[in-house]
Parts: C-alpha cells; sequence; structure tokens
C-alpha cells in the first residue's frame, strides 16, 4: 500500500474520513441512506424500511440487496466519494448527497457496499478503536509489535492517526519521535497523578513547587494562527463554535501570531466585582449548559465564561512541550494580556507545605476543587497525553478522609473575599494549654460554613472584638489574623489529620513548632461550651500519639 492509501484507510477503519479533531460528519442521517440504498438496488423505500425494521442495521439491508458481483473499488475512490458527500451543502444538497452515496453502492461488492453505508452513517463497528490500531501499525509497518509503546506516544503528539500512519508507512520506525507540535492539530493534554497523603506531595515534588489553583471546568486547547482561531477539547473535538466569547478575547488579549494555551475553561458568577478577589466560581454543571449548538450567542451571556491558562505549548514556530514548566510559564506571562474572559491560573511558588495547605484552603473558599501541584524541575516538561508525576492533584474530596472532632475557640478573623466579602473569610481558632493557662493557635478553618452560619458567627463575635492580641492567646505574628477576638465562642470543627506546624502555636514547646490541625472544615456553634471545656492541648498529643493522625 501507498502512502496515502495507509493514510486515508487508516480513518476508514476508524469509520472516518479525517482526524478526530476535524469535523468529519457527512451529513447522511438514516432517512438519507435508506434511499441511496433503494436507488442504488432498484428497489422502494418501503421495502429498504421493512428489511431495516427486520434486520436493524442499513449496512447489512444493502449487503442484503445487493446482488452484483461489483468490481473491487479502491480506497481512494471510496474516500474520494465519500468527501464529495461531505462537501455537498446547502440548496439540493440533500438530493445530491443522495445520488453520489447511491452510484457508488452501485458499483461496490456486496461486503464494501455494506461497510461505506455504515461508514456514512457513523455506525461502522468494527469492535476496536484507534489503540487497537495502532498496535496493528506497530506489526505492519515496523514488523515488531515492541513498538507499539512508542507509536502510542507519538500519537499524544500527531494526534492525526492517518498523518501517523502514512509516516510510519514510509519511514517505519524512524519515524517515531521526529512529530512535534503543529498549529491546528491539537496534542493530547498532560494529566496530573494523584496521591494519597499530603505529605506525599513532598515526596514525590521535593523542594520548591508550585500550587495552581485547580478549576473545574472544560479542558481547553486554542490554536492561534492568524486570524484563525480554534478551541479544542481534551477529546480533541473542535469546540471553537461554542466558544465565539473566547474565539473574541483571543484575538484581542494574544497578540503573538502562532500559539498554542492549555487551559481551563470555567463559568464564573455574575456581577462580580471588578477586583479579582471577590471572584467566585460555578460549578461543572452550569458550564455543561453551554454544550449547544444552537442559541449559542444567547447562552454566552446568561453563563458568561473564563479561560484560565496554565501553559503555552507552542509559540510563534516553535515547539515548547520540552521546555520545562517555569519557562513555560514565564513565556504564558509574557503573551497573555489579562482580561475578564483571558486569565492567568493563579498560583504561589514555595517549599514550604504550610503554605500549599495555606493555598488550597483559600481555593476552596472561592468553591474551587482544589490545587495542582506543578514541579519546578529543569526537567518539568510537557507530557503529551501522559499521567505525569510532575503534576500531582489535591483536592477537597482527598482532604475530607476526615475523622476527629475538636471543639475549638475563636480567636480571631481573616477578612473574607467573594460572596464572603463583608465577613470573614476563616477564622483562627484555638485549644487550651491547661498548663500555661492560654489558648494556643491550632488552625486556621475557611470551609464548612454556610452564609447563615457565618452571619450568626459575625453577630456572636461583635462583642468581643478587641483592637490587640489577647493576652491568654498565643499567636505567631505570621498567623496574625485582620480582627482580634476574645477566646469565648466555641466551635467544633472536622480534622483529618494533625502535624507540626511553624505556624501554629499548639503544644510548642522548647522548640520553634507548635502542631496544626489539616483540613478543618466548621461543623457546628457549640453554644453549649464555654472557652475553658474545649479541646486541650494534652488531648490534642493524645489523638496524635494514639490515633496516628
Ligand atoms: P484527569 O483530568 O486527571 O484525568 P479528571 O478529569 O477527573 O481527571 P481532575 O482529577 O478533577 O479531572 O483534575 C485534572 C484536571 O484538572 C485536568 O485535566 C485539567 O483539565 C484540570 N485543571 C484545572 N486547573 C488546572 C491547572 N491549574 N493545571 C492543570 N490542570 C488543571
Amino acid at each position: 500500500m501507498e502512502g496515502k492509501e495507509v493514510k486515508d484507510s487508516a480513518y476508514l477503519f476508524l469509520g472516518s474520513i479525517g482526524p478526530a479533531f476535524e469535523n468529519t460528519a457527512l451529513g447522511i442521517g438514516d432517512k438519507l441512506a435508506l434511499k441511496a440504498i433503494a436507488w442504488a438496488y432498484g428497489v422502494s423505500e418501503e421495502d429498504v424500511k421493512r428489511r431495516y425494521s427486520r434486520i436493524g442495521d442499513l449496512g447489512d439491508v444493502a449487503f442484503e440487496l445487493n446482488m452484483g458481483e461489483g468490481k473491487l473499488l479502491a480506497i481512494d475512490e471510496v474516500f474520494g466519494r465519500l468527501k464529495e458527500i461531505k462537501k455537498a451543502t446547502g440548496k439540493g444538497s440533500q438530493e445530491e448527497k443522495t445520488e453520489l452515496l447511491s452510484s457508488i453502492l452501485q458499483r461496490a461488492s456486496p461486503k464494501e457496499g455494506k461497510y461505506i453505508v455504515r461508514i456514512v452513517l457513523g455506525k461502522l463497528r468494527l469492535g476496536f478503536g484507534d489503540q487497537f490500531l495502532l498496535e496493528a501499525f506497530s506489526i505492519a509497518f515496523t514488523g515488531d509489535k515492541k513498538y507499539a509503546s512508542r507509536i502510542k506516544e507519538s500519537y499524544s503528539v500527531c494526534t492525526d492517526i492517518g498523518e501517523l500512519a502514512e509516516s510510519l508507512a514510509e519511514y517505519g520506525p524512524k519515524a517515531l519521535g521526529r512529530f512535534s507540535i503543529k498549529l491546528g492539530r491539537p496534542v493530547r493534554s498532560m494529566l496530573a497523578q494523584r496521591v494519597k497523603t499530603f505529605e506525599e506531595l513532598e515526596e514525590r515534588i521535593p523542594g520548591k513547587k508550585a500550587a495552581e489553583e485547580k478549576y473545574d471546568g472544560e479542558r481547553v486547547q486554542i490554536h492561534k494562527n492568524g486570524k484563525e482561531i480554534t478551541a479544542f477539547s481534551r477529546r480533541l473535538e473542535d469546540i471553537t463554535a461554542q466558544y465565539p466569547d473566547i474565539v473574541e478575547a483571543v484575538r484581542k488579549g494574544i497578540l503573538a501570531e502562532k500559539i498554542v494555551l492549555d487551559g481551563e475553561i470555567i463559568a464564573y458568577v455574575e456581577n462580580r466585582k471588578a477586583d479579582d478577589s471577590s471572584e467566585e466560581f460555578y460549578s461543572f454543571q452550569k458550564l455543561m449548559k453551554r454544550r449547544r449548538k444552537y442559541e449559542v450567542q444567547k447562552y454566552t451571556e446568561i453563563y458568561p465564561v473564563a479561560v484560565f491558562f496554565f501553559d503555552i505549548l507552542y509559540l510563534e514556530g516553535n515547539s515548547l512541550l520540552n521546555k520545562s514548566y517555569p519557562e513555560r510559564r514565564t513565556l504564558l506571562e509574557e503573551h497573555l494580556r489579562e482580561s475578564r474572559t483571558l486569565r492567568l491560573a493563579k498560583r504561589t511558588v514555595t517549599n514550604n507545605l504550610e503554605e500549599i495547605e495555606d493555598f488550597f484552603n483559600k481555593a476552596l473558599e472561592k468553591r474551587l476543587e482544589g490545587v495542582i501541584i506543578k514541579s519546578m524541575d529543569g526537567n518539568s516538561i510537557y507530557e503529551a497525553g501522559k499521567r505525569s508525576w510532575l503534576w500531582l492533584k489535591w483536592k477537597e474530596e482527598y482532604a475530607s478522609g476526615m475523622r476527629e472532632t475538636f471543639d475549638l475557640v475563636i480567636v480571631g478573623k481573616y477578612y473574607g473575599r467573594g460572596k464572603r466579602k463583608g465577613s470573614f473569610g476563616a477564622l483562627l481558632c484555638a485549644v487550651l494549654n491547661e498548663k500555661r493557662h492560654r489558648f494556643e493557635t491550632f488552625t486556621k478553618v475557611g470551609t464548612g460554613f454556610t452564609e447563615a452560619d457565618a452571619k450568626e458567627i459575625d453577630n456572636l463575635l461583635s462583642e468581643h472584638v478587641i483592637a490587640e492580641v489577647p493576652k491568654n492567646v498565643f499567636i505567631k505574628s505570621r498567623m496574625l489574623p485582620d480582627i482580634f477576638v476574645e477566646p469565648a465562642l466555641v466551635i467544633e470543627v472536622l480534622g483529618s489529620e494533625i502535624t507540626e506546624s511553624i505556624g501554629h502555636t499548639a503544644g510548642q514547646g522548647e522548640g520553634d513548632t507548635g502542631l496544626a490541625l489539616r483540613f478543618p472544615r466548621f461543623l457546628r456553634i457549640r453554644y453549649d461550651k464555654g472557652p475553658y471545656e474545649i479541646t486541650t492541648v494534652k488531648e490534642v498529643w493524645n489523638f496524635k500519639e494514639d490515633k496516628g493522625i
């Protein structure tokens, strides 16, 4: 087989006439196919219909009706015809499509006719997908199965299965490793690994790392080639038509001529204030309302979206896939002019896990799902199509294997943002050190409150606000809240782990570290308890030792 034939048959094997990221729909439904079969084999449409309801597959109906031997059709003939069918649009196109299909069915053998009908209807049903085909390529073009995994890797970068097949047919294994990102051809997304414990983040990516906010929306890869702007989904579909607002924003905000960006589309709450700190986001479900063919413009206004870009993969003719994450991030920042629709993923870079935890908690306050931790290493390349250990995800649900509750007293408030603007974003809470007769800070609670809870707490705290650190409270400067409150109001908090902390003071002895409660969640106000009836430092130590939390 020639390269071009290999290419076309690769598409045909997958029941298509082009790569996944191109619109290859031929515009033929059951009704037209039924008519074409009737015309091709000189029977009535009624007859075809009856057979169809008996057999349930129009391909099989064509097979049954086709009495001719049919000389073998050439692949390029079939392929060319299918392309013509796709091309026919506008007035009279239905008739034209039917005729084009009917005439090729006339010349086809029964088996060929059966598969042609199935392909035009998008129901080839060969029982295998692209991964299987890649394994077949390995045997066919390299003579050995062992290249299958490298072929699969190449397919993450060259996602056009026809192009890949053609190169393999021409160059054999030498074709591998030669593929690079190309404008208009999306690469498969890099994915994040999951860790079991928060500490594992440090084991997997020791030292300096970035924590980026994790947006729960739709992954998008945007290719800009001059005036042409295309958006691809994670499944590599062309979703440009759904997001005219993003296309417009990219046209204005991305000045580079040729660029590929990776990000997440997220629907946001309307009437957001101009300052960034007040934003909140809708869940994934709301964004899905934008998945539509009709009334796109109307829904653009009802459900505005923003794209949070977190990567850049290509710039002015050069692939950036092998550049490190810090280098890519710098380029991304240089080439993105931020606007309401185009944003940069927020992040913090640190080697301190506590700061990451803080960043994570703040993300949850904004109703985001968690964080993605990214390696800052020199080798932190973009691993297309891979679930990579260079990216780790830490989500609320992982953190919520919560096992123990604690009664804590509130000693400070941090200002809130977004919906909780005017109220608090988090509360600084303390346990009781019975020996020293003082309250020592143990955790910062920012999640689990309803709006009504927050209001009630604000109300109850209002009479306890004081101007400086209360005398019976031990707070380190790095934890200083925006507002101090006297230890009075007790809340019940659920937590998952107790760890050593350089920020908190609970149980702090001669050394510099205290104990902290990780991933705290507010449960309720303990109206029935006073500050001296709360969880003590001794109990915290016991919890830590007994239960290993
Ligand atoms: P996965 O995508 O890892 O298979 P999933 O679809 O269930 O799993 P999650 O586990 O929730 O998704 O998280 C990973 C996804 O988060 C990424 O694929 C990406 O779409 C999205 N994401 C959001 N924010 C970021 C970010 N800052 N960096 C990388 N990915 C992000």
